[in-house]
């Protein structure tokens, strides 16, 4: 029973060596655990911004991207993904860069931000550093300028530390509007990501691209169950409801009209 088919995108946040304060952080070795399940089932990682050319992609693609781009990725992902060759996409909020993640409203150790330095030895060794705008705004209360003045300053940011293009976009909390997307277009990027579940090309739109959320407590064999079904609910109630469905879509299919 193989339910394989790539490429498919996960997202995760902080990786911090403790127990995670955030549903959405995971303990860095259980993150190294979900490496050693990829490496294993010979998955291989890709950047984001590869998704631009889907069909020169490896048969088991997998990208692994990091939201807003918290300090202990450095040591709780960075580091393990060097370790087993593997390379992964961050989207980060330029406004933070060496501060701390200001829309959490309380700061902590696990909202420190990764920093400039950081960022550019990620980079030289191969990792994307993308968008994920200036202020991590819900792009859905703001206007088509008002966000196009987000992807625009903060590529030219990221562009300017690292100098490289910047061409893909994370919308913070997953959340847009209709001028969310000809916004991302007209300020150069190439690809957008939500945070829908589901399969790569299930939305035929660039600017749409779908991820599977990691939570603090996904073990590896959580992690197997996201990558079969590409859906953040992969509790087993869920699973048995999906058969149902395939079965009862089937007989509808039998009974229909050709
Ligand atoms: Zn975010």
């Amino acid at each position: 029973m193989s339910h394989i088919r790539s490429p498919i995108v996960l997202m995760y946040h902080g990786t911090p060596s403790e127990t995670p304060e955030s549903v959405y952080s995971i303990k860095s070795n259980l993150f190294a655990q979900h490496l050693r399940y990829l490496q294993k089932n010979d998955w291989t990682t890709i950047l984001f911004k590869d998704l631009a050319t889907p069909h020169s992609l490896p048969e088991k693609s997998i990208v692994l991207t990091f939201d807003d781009g918290y300090k202990d990725n450095f040591q709780g992902a960075f580091l393990p993904l060097l370790e087993h060759n593997m390379k992964a996409s961050w989207f980060i909020t330029t406004d933070c860069i060496g501060g701390h993640a200001q829309w959490l409203g309380k700061i902590s150790q696990q909202s420190q931000m990764l920093d400039a330095t950081q960022l550019l030895e990620m980079h030289s060794a191969g990792m994307e550093i993308a968008s994920h705008t200036c202020s991590h705004p819900d792009l859905s209360r703001l206007s088509y300028d008002q966000q196009f003045a987000e992807f625009n300053s903060a590529k030219k940011i990221l562009e300017n530390l690292l100098s490289a293009p910047v061409t893909s976009l994370a919308y913070p909390f997953g959340r847009f509007n209709a001028n969310s997307l000809p916004a991302a277009e007209h300020a150069g990027y190439s690809l957008a990501c939500t945070t829908r579940p589901g399969w790569f090309g299930s939305e035929n739109n660039p600017f749409l691209v779908r991820r599977i959320a990691i939570f603090s407590g996904d073990s590896p064999g959580i992690l197997a169950r996201k990558l079969a079904y590409a859906d953040n609910d992969v509790s087993w109630k869920k699973i048995v409801s999906y058969y149902t469905g395939r079965v009862l879509n089937k007989l509808h299919a039998k009974v229909g009209i050709d």
